[in-house]
């Protein structure tokens, strides 16, 4: 009898000991296997491309319009049209070559026009200078780069000082009036450029294609 009793329990004992070494290793099994597949589904998304970071949309969507009704305006000189005293849309034409810029019109309005800073930015130009009237640049930073932004035919008693600061959506300055001296005869409208560096060029027309090169057709920022 003390026999049979001490011959179950220790039967009793190794079963024990039998199942927890069992769930041990399938406890140590079971986390490493976890582990393995928890790293495979962290590695899938890291090791494909993100959609964002070959992309330029991103960041310059979050830029604000020079102007109100900007990019319906810009009907007579876009970026990059090559203009001629004989095929310019507007007549009489003093000026040729390639259009640095994009010409927003306001020509039909009577009132002041406001322009508008596209995002936070200090003014590193500001003067007046033939063909503009006022004139004024502010430079911002666009993915990481810093680019210069122009404004032309602005009113001169409106123009911002060099060095001050602007935060987006707040306004500068307002067009000249058109065929004034505001404007230096033009008529109402923006020349609003856009330099993919901080060059303060304020070129309105280049000779060559090539020399177009260094800016870039402001509504590409607003894809
Ligand atoms: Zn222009």
């Amino acid at each position: 009898m003390k026999f049979t009793l001490l011959k179950m329990l220790g039967l009793l004992s190794l079963v024990i000991i039998l199942l927890a070494g069992g769930f041990y290793f399938y406890g140590k099994f079971k986390k490493s296997a976890d582990m393995s597949s928890t790293k495979t589904v962290s590695q899938t998304p890291a090791a494909q491309p993100s959609p964002f970071a070959t992309s330029s949309w991103a960041p310059t969507n979050n830029l604000d319009f020079p102007v109100s009704q900007f990019k319906q305006r810009i009907t007579k000189k876009p970026f990059g049209k090559y203009i001629t005293p004989q095929n310019s849309p507007v007549q009489p034409e003093r000026f040729s070559g390639y259009h640095t810029g994009a010409d927003v019109e306001y020509d039909d309005m009577t009132s002041d026009v406001r322009v508008y800073a596209i995002s936070d930015g200090k003014i590193v130009l500001s003067r007046t200078a033939d063909g503009y009237g006022g004139v004024f640049m502010l430079e911002i930073q666009l993915n990481g780069t810093a680019h210069t932004i122009l404004y032309g035919h602005i009113r001169p008693s409106s123009l911002p000082k060099v060095g001050q600061m602007y935060k987006k959506d707040e306004q500068i300055a307002v067009l000249g009036t058109g065929n004034s001296a505001e404007t230096d005869g033009e008529r109402r409208h923006l020349h609003f450029a856009v330099m993919g560096d901080n060059r303060l060029d304020i070129k309105g027309y280049v000779q060559t294609q090539s020399a177009l090169s260094g800016w870039l057709d402001p509504l590409s920022l607003y894809n």
